[in-house]
């Protein structure tokens, strides 16, 4: 019973996580994604970066998926090489 009650817990919030979250590929994206959702975007690993984004768009980083694409791309905030993709969402 226990078990079945978790497991649509987690559905549900596996479906949610599904809608409401978003590429962010620039930081206006990232700004306008974490306004009623999560923002998955490149980040170069620099904590810097991570505590501007916080500053300025109130979003915190949750994690950093473990299913990585494998590719690369640009840090969302400052542009530098980036080869993961982290999770960001406000804080409610
Ligand atoms: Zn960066």
């Amino acid at each position: 019973m226990l078990a079945e009650i978790q497991q649509s817990l987690h559905d549900k919030a596996l479906a949610f996580r599904k809608t409401n979250t978003h590429d962010a590929k620039t930081y206006d994206e990232l700004k306008k994604a974490v306004e009623n959702g999560f923002a998955v975007s490149y980040w170069c690993g620099n904590a810097d970066c991570e505590a501007k984004i916080k500053e300025e768009t109130r979003a915190t980083m949750r994690c950093i998926p473990l299913e990585q694409e494998g590719g690369s791309g640009s840090c969302v905030y400052c542009g530098r090489p980036a080869t993961a993709r982290a999770i960001f969402a406000r804080a409610y």
